[in-house]
């Protein structure tokens, strides 16, 4: 569903992505584990098409992503409308949940679908109910996100995310910002999602044992690089890499 083909990604002269090839297939939950610095986040916000890439290409479900292809056949980097229609098929939960804060919780789930997708405040509307049952927040529908704890704004910004239908899912670090007593809610409820729908995957953590119970493919980068990937139990049992040691021995 997702091919990095020799993707590069320049700051300036800074190098943070690095050639970097990987796919994921349809259905997949797949973790991208590494240090700080180390290119993660940068692969989530250039699926988004909130950054764009300095070379490569992106795939996504068979088409460019990060560009359009000519009537030559040749790929040209993709202009903004293009962009916002790739965008259509990817939902994001960042860290810091970036909710309107002026709006209530049901309108911050039916914005998009109705103003992006085109849908009926009807329509968009009974899908947002569905969606806060799932997320466990039917009470609190009319609230303001400032009323709502932090886990209680993550799974308003969840529900948001899967209000849009996307194809997939990209999780950043979504339990950074949450006191220690909330995150395992948040991860219960996503583990949940990643059993119960076919949506793919791709989840930045620091939750090794999120990492773990999520994803069947861990990808662990270090500079712009993937340094090694396999499953959970290989890359957190066996790692055949020393920096993987590394870091695992830093984290765990
Ligand atoms: P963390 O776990 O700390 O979030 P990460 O692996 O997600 O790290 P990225 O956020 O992808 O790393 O950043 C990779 C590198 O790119 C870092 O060195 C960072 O300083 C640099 N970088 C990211 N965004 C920008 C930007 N807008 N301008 C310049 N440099 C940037």
């Amino acid at each position: 569903l997702v091919r990095f083909d020799k993707v590069v990604k320049r700051y300036g002269d800074h190098v943070v992505l690095d050639e970097l090839d990987f796919t994921v297939d349809r259905g997949e939950h797949v973790t991208l584990i590494g240090p700080s610095g180390s290119g993660k986040t940068t692969i989530l916000r250039l699926l988004m098409t909130l950054e764009k890439v300095s070379g490569g290409v992106i795939w996504v479900d068979g088409s460019p992503l990060s560009h359009v292809r000519a009537p030559d056949g040749s790929l040209k980097p993709a202009g903004e409308k293009q962009l916002r229609e790739s965008r259509k098929k990817i939902g994001m939960v960042f860290q810091q949940f970036n909710l309107f804060p002026n709006m209530k919780v049901i309108q911050n789930v039916t914005e998009a679908p109705v103003s992006v997708l085109g849908r009926s405040r009807e329509e968009a509307e009974v899908r947002a109910r569905e969606l806060l049952d799932l997320v466990g927040l039917s009470a609190k529908i009319d609230a303001h996100p400032s009323q709502l704890s932090g886990g209680q704004q993550q799974r308003v910004a969840i529900a948001r995310a899967l209000a849009m239908e996307p194809e997939i899912l990209l999780l950043d670090e979504v339990t950074s910002a949450l006191d220690p007593e909330l995150v395992a809610g948040v991860l219960e409820l996503l583990c949940d999602i990643a059993r119960d729908t076919d949506i793919t995957m791709l989840c930045v953590t620091h939750e090794m044992s999120f990492a773990r119970d999520v994803s069947e493919k861990v990808l662990m980068f270090d500079a712009g690089r993937i340094v090694e990937s396999g499953s959970p139990e290989k890359i957190f049992t066996d790692p055949s890499h020393e920096r993987t040691r590394e870091f695992l021995n830093a984290v765990l």
